[in-house]
């Protein structure tokens, strides 16, 4: 027999008195980002409130959606820091990928999370939307961080040797990396170079 899980209820938001963190003087009111995930959103800028509560509420049940549907938006990034709108902290932004800027502001006093305008349909176009606690997660950020490394000393060895060459080392450093006899073979050129 099945047994419906009952589905948390969110917490109460107190619309009157949260101010939009982007913009100046705009008060947030009751939204949904999606059915079932209730939002504070701001008719200024576009931008949503939401708590991680509701989110994994959600996630939890519903949080089947078409990503196909959904372009990749222009988001409106906020760069500067944002003070969250319950309880003030400054938020910490959480980039999402290394090829979009968007990053999620998140507040660790509260759990409270804003989007920029465009920032949750990027997320869905994405198929990163069932993902959030994983983005806002230390092991998502160093990776990102990692894979950002990577890529830089990539493009610097690339502008120094030029792309023909560098084509033939990173070849040959792949074809190393499998051989069982790499250390000999770094060995071998290091004398050749003596
Ligand atoms: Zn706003
Ligand atoms: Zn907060």
């Amino acid at each position: 027999m099945n047994v419906p899980i009952p589905i948390p209820s969110p917490p109460a938001h107190h619309s009157g008195s949260l101010q939009c963190p982007t913009c100046s003087g705009i008060a947030l009111a009751p939204t949904q980002l999606e059915f079932g995930l209730p939002a504070l959103g701001c008719g200024g800028c576009g931008g949503a409130a939401i708590s991680l509560l509701s989110y994994r509420a959600w996630q939890a049940h519903t949080c089947v959606l078409d990503a196909a549907a959904v372009q990749a938006p222009a988001v409106a990034e906020s760069t500067r820091a944002l003070k969250c709108p319950r309880c003030h902290h400054i938020m910490r932004k959480y980039r999402v990928t290394v090829d979009s800027e968007c990053r999620v502001d998140l507040c660790s006093a509260c759990d409270e999370v804003w989007f920029d305008a465009g920032e949750w349909p990027l997320l869905i176009a994405l198929r990163l939307h069932d993902r959030l606690g994983d983005i806002l997660s230390e092991p998502w950020q160093t990776r990102l961080r990692r894979e950002q490394a990577t890529r830089q000393y990539e493009a610097r060895y690339l502008e120094l040797l030029g792309a023909r060459d560098y084509d033939v080392v990173r070849k040959l450093r792949e074809w190393m990396r499998r051989h069982p006899l790499r250390k000999h073979i770094l060995e071998y050129l290091a004398r050749g170079e003596r």
